[in-house]
């Protein structure tokens, strides 16, 4: 059996993987702490637990519009001109099985076979994937800096004749930084002067510590919302913590989400309905619950940069936002694939390696878990690394003795 040239290319999620991973080795007793996870912990909103109920209750579910219920599509208008200031039509809105459908519908609608794709590393592990898929190429561009933060210079630098889009995902996934209000007004201005579409992934936009708040691009965005390349990716999976609804919805030009809309027909037809209706309460009920995710989130940030601090030798970015750390371990070990593959080994901690999003040397650490997992977690990964650490550790009843160097 043979499958296609398309499919061999394309990687299998290394997050999805690291759950099955840690699935198995816990079902077997092993006292694994996850810290590749990319999950809120808390539950989903009353508020959409109930409206999902109360339609449920009557036993009619069925097909959805390819581009999802009008009624979602008018919670989600209210929500974008609430916090994003921006009074959009139903026709410039359409909801996907996740934000992830989302991206990968809009990739299908704008790319001819062999456009580039720009976008800032450290990069969330699907884009490139996604790229191949719609028959684009994915290019990546590693700020000269050695920081987190793209200059605009290194992004132009990188755009060709060959460029149709770029992505830009803020706060970032993984390395939890925000980029600041100037760079995300030069790349509108940028794509709108180059005529290039415009993803903004503002997945995480609202999971940010500090008192700061994510720039907003249709702020900065000068040309009419039928006429502007710029499309705005959005979901309830963080904010709200409902991963597992599959719900997300993009903002985009009239002739973009058309075009989007007809490949979702084809492709899964409207989302699950039955999420579209937990949506809806989630939209539309109080939002204490973004406030309160915020505010752990942040908490735990803290906790968890406190601990990797404690670390000699690594360098860790404070993150801005998000769920995700993304310290530089490379003076331990410069290979982050071998760097997870030992912590799995020696101290059953799970995490991601950088290499996955574009740059080697890091690990991708969540501290969407709790407090003791994070503590014990981080403790965990000292003890493996830290030559000067004592000889024993105890993982619940089990004696860790170190036998390496
Ligand atoms: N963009 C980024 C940056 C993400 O981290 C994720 C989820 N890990 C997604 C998009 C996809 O989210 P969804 O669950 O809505 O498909």
């Amino acid at each position: 059996m043979s499958v296609s040239q398309l499919a061999r290319s394309i990687k299998a999620s290394p997050t999805l993987r690291l759950n099955e991973t840690a699935a198995k080795l816990r079902e077997k007793g092993e006292p694994v702490i996850h810290l590749g996870g990319g999950e809120p912990k808390s539950k989903a909103p009353l508020d959409a637990v109930l409206n999902c109920a109360t339609q449920l209750n009557t036993g009619e579910v069925r097909y959805a519009p390819a581009d999802g219920l009008p009624a979602l599509k008018k919670a989600i208008l209210r929500y974008t001109e609430e916090n994003y200031g921006r009074l959009l039509a139903p026709q410039n809105v359409i909801v996907s099985s996740g934000a992830k459908q989302s991206i990968m519908s809009l990739l299908y609608a704008i790319l001819e076979p062999k456009d580039e794709v720009v976008y800032p590393a450290p990069y969330w592990v699907s884009y490139p994937e996604m790229v191949k898929l719609a028959g684009g190429v994915p290019v990546a561009v590693t700020p000269e800096d050695g920081s987190f933060v793209p200059a605009v210079p290194d992004i132009a630098d990188k755009v060709g004749s060959y460029t149709k889009a770029i992505i830009l995902n803020s706060p970032n996934n993984p390395s939890g930084v925000m980029y600041p209000a100037e760079f995300v007004a030069e790349i509108v201005e940028f794509c709108e002067k180059k005529s290039l579409w415009l993803v903004m992934d503002d997945l995480y936009n609202r999971l940010v510590f500090d008192g700061q708040k994510a720039p907003n691009p249709f702020h900065y965005a000068k040309q009419a919302p039928d006429q502007s390349k710029l499309v705005v990716v959005q979901g309830v999976s963080k904010m709200y913590a409902m991963t597992g609804f599959r719900i997300g919805w993009a903002l985009g030009n009239r002739e973009v989400v058309e075009a989007m809309t007809n490949i979702q027909s084809h492709q899964t037809s409207g989302p699950v309905t039955v999420s579209q209706w937990a949506a809806i309460g989630a939209l539309s009920g109080v939002q204490t619950p973004i406030e309160s995710l915020r505010l752990t989130l942040e908490n735990q940030r803290n906790v968890m940069v406190e601990r990797l601090e404690t670390i000699p030798g690594i360098h860790v970015t404070k993150p801005n936002g998000t769920f995700y750390c993304f310290p530089d371990f490379s003076a331990y070990m410069k290979d982050s694939q071998k760097l997870a593959e030992l912590l799995l080994d020696r101290v059953r901690v799970v995490t991601v390696p950088g290499k996955e999003f574009g740059m080697d040397g890091h690990l991708r650490l969540s501290y969407c878990g709790t407090i003791k997992e994070i503590m014990d977690g981080v403790e965990r990964i000292k003890w493996a690394l830290d030559p000067n650490a004592p000889n024993e550790l105890f993982l619940g009843d089990r004696k860790l003795v170190r036998d390496w160097a």
